[in-house]
């Protein structure tokens, strides 16, 4: 029988990763892990460049909105100012607490961590692109039983003249100055997400978006409620419009549109969506195989064309969001070693996966969107409310929210819950827990509200806006 070094060699120490590795060492499998950012890209995207650093900037932004309010409630004084220099440098020393977090769980479960480029050589084999203490470059090989794959992605810039004068989400988290103009292209979830947050810290943001409106696939409603929400808040909104090019003058980036208006910017953040990190990897040697844009192709228990070659998270470009990936990672390792004693191997469902985008406010959201519920269920039913939240009837803000409940109306069960409003996120992750549990819309009605709180209204809309 082939020995190997180790049984699972994981390739990449983000979300999927880690918790890969984590969870087969604890079961005793011999584990290693490569990280081509050494210990300072331990935690992947969502640590560093993702989740994490992007939700403290959305808090440090919701704070200029609360110091204005408090006037209606009594508080008096000058509103403090930004020191972005501060924010940078306590997102930082928080992210680099949690690369050491990372480190310690790893290597508290007995995994090897290797600080390196891995590239696959093999069915079974990995080499390993490292430094020598002296600089040098050196390479180190290693067998595997199994290889998984998680390497994630990495943002797309299309082509245009200009393009190397722009920046991408992963270079805005340490923009220098703080820009007084941002321009924002896209208009998913980090395009609005960012417009938000740069907004809320007092840029001048414009944002352009090619389509007719932002947020494609999510609820219409809930689409043009965000927009017009943001909007309001002073993002400077943009449909149908596109970049022709990007010229450095002396007044900062003049940025001419599609159409021939030019936006002038301290920067131009490109959100244009994700593709996975193939490059180097050496798929090709092996023949795992690929889609269109370079993903890995899996089946469903994520496993290559290649029997022992496995891939989660972003780099299968299926999901793109932390909680799959950490999902994942765990069908690979209960398949691979075993579920944990007691209970039966885990398995990943795609349906009801709840999610936000933390603009300002928040979009929350589980289950289809009611354009999706009516091609697939036929007869649906909508709950709608909009109203004003009380916190807001004296801090004289003008932001409203809006609550939705999707039914299909033969089974009566909830099938699409959406909200656009403060703490949407929180508020959903609870209900996706009884939509998950099949919750019809008669268990809605007999639960009791908190009152008083924005939420209660999912549990108190009686009269259906539309059939
Ligand atoms: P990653 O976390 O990207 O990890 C891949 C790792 O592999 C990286 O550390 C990389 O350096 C390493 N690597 C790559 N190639 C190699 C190689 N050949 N050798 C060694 N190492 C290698 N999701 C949410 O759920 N909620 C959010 O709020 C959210 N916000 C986001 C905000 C932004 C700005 C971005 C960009 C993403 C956000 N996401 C969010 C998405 C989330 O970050 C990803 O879905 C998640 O990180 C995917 O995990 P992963 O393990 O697949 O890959
Ligand atoms: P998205 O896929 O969400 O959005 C990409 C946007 O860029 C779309 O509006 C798209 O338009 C537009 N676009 C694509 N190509 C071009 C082009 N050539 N020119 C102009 N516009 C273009 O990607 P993001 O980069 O925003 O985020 C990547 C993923 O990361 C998300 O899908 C999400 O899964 C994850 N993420 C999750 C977050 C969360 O959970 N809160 C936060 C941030 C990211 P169109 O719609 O017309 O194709």
């Amino acid at each position: 029988m082939a020995s190997f070094d180790f049984d699972l060699f994981v390739i990449g120490g983000g979300s999927g990763g880690v918790r890969a590795a984590r969870m087969a060492a604890q079961r005793g499998a011999r584990v290693a892990l490569a990280e081509m950012m050494g210990t300072d890209g331990l935690g992947g995207t969502c640590v560093n460049v993702g989740c994490i650093p992007k939700k403290l900037y959305s808090y440090a932004a919701h704070y200029a909105d609360s110091f204005h309010e408090s006037a209606g409630y009594g508080w008096e004084g000058v509103a403090p100012t930004l020191n972005w220099a501060t924010l940078k440098h306590n997102r930082a020393k928080e992210i680099g607490r949690l690369n050491g977090v990372y480190s310690n769980l790893l290597g508290g479960s007995g995994v090897t961590v290797f600080n390196g480029f891995a590239r696959i050589d093999g069915e079974h084999a990995i080499t390993l692109a490292t430094l020598h203490a002296d600089g040098s470059p050196g390479h180190q090989h290693f067998t595997a039983k199994n290889i998984l794959i998680a390497t994630g992605g990495t943002p797309f810039v299309p082509h245009f003249q200009g393009r190397e004068h722009v920046i991408t989400s992963n270079e805005v988290f340490d923009l220098e100055p703080f820009p007084q103009r941002l321009l924002v292209v896209g208009g998913g979830y980090i395009a609005c997400e960012f417009a938000s947050i740069f907004n809320g810290l007092g840029t001048k943001v414009t944002q352009l978006y090619r389509g007719e409106q932002v947020l494609r696939g999510f609820d219409e409603e809930i689409r043009h409620f965000v927009a017009g929400e943001m909007i309001k808040s002073g993002v400077d909104l943009r449909l149908n419009a596109d970049v022709v090019d990007v010229r450095k003058t002396a007044d900062g980036l003049a940025v001419e549109c599609e159409g021939g208006s030019i936006v002038m910017a301290d920067a131009v953040l490109y959100a244009t969506g994700r593709m996975p990190n193939v490059k180097g990897l050496g798929l090709d040697t092996v023949g795992v195989a690929q889609g269109g844009q370079g993903e890995v192709i899996v089946n469903a228990q994520y496993q290559t064309n290649v029997p022992h070659i496995y891939a989660v998270g972003d780099v299968t470009n299926r999901v793109q969001l932390t909680p799959v990936a950490l999902g994942e990672a765990m069908v690979v390792v209960d398949q691979l070693f075993g579920p944990v004693a007691g209970k039966p191997p885990r398995d990943m469902s795609y349906d009801f996966i709840p999610t936000a985008v933390f603009t300002h406010p928040n979009i929350g959201t589980v289950g289809h969107s009611e354009e999706k519920a009516r091609e697939k269920f036929g007869a649906i039913t909508v709950f709608r409310s909009e109203f004003k939240a009380l916190k807001h009837t004296l801090s004289g803000s003008s932001e409203r929210t809006l609550m939705k409940l999707v039914v299909d109306t033969a089974s009566d069960r909830v099938v699409g819950l959406h909200m656009v409003g403060p703490d949407a996120g929180e508020i959903v992750q609870g209900f996706a827990v009884a939509m998950k549990a099949g919750a019809t819309k008669a268990v809605f009605d007999s639960t009791i509200g908190i009152h008083p709180t924005a939420a209660e209204e999912f549990v108190t809309m009686r009269e259906a806006t539309r059939n």
